[in-house]
């Protein structure tokens, strides 16, 4: 499989702004923000869509959100609230092909989000 940029910033070849790491994880600042706060969480293990979860990775992917929880309590957005999303595909957004969770945070988020 063809890597992503995303490879890139695992391996430090290209800079981001790194807010969190772990064996498993790494946040990092989006490029382009859409909110006060807004961090990709992503498995060092690339995965490239929703429709790639299965019985192997789906702990990981639960890491993913344990990692959002975490970063939610010890940032103090837990209890405002905050919104952790991935995109599926071209329908869904998605634009990078290394699944990512969007944590975003700061402000408070509408319903619909179109
Ligand atoms: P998607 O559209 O796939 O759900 O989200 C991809 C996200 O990655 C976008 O929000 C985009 O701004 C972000 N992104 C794309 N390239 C880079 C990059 O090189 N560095 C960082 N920090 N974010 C990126």
């Amino acid at each position: 499989m063809t890597g992503t940029i995303f490879d890139k910033i695992i391996s430090k070849e290209i800079p981001a702004d790194i807010v969190y790491e772990d064996d498993k994880a790494l946040v990092f600042k989006d490029i382009s923000p859409q909110a006060p706060i807004h961090w990709l969480i992503i498995p060092k293990t690339p995965i490239a869509t929703i429709n790639d979860i299965n019985e192997s990775n789906a702990q990981l992917i639960g890491h993913l959100y344990l990692v959002a929880a975490k970063l939610a309590k010890e940032h103090g957005f837990a209890e405002d609230g905050y919104r952790a999303v991935m995109n599926c595909n071209q329908h869904g957004g998605q634009t990078v092909y290394h699944i990512h969770l969007h944590l975003l945070a700061g402000k408070p988020m509408g319903w619909p989000p179109y």
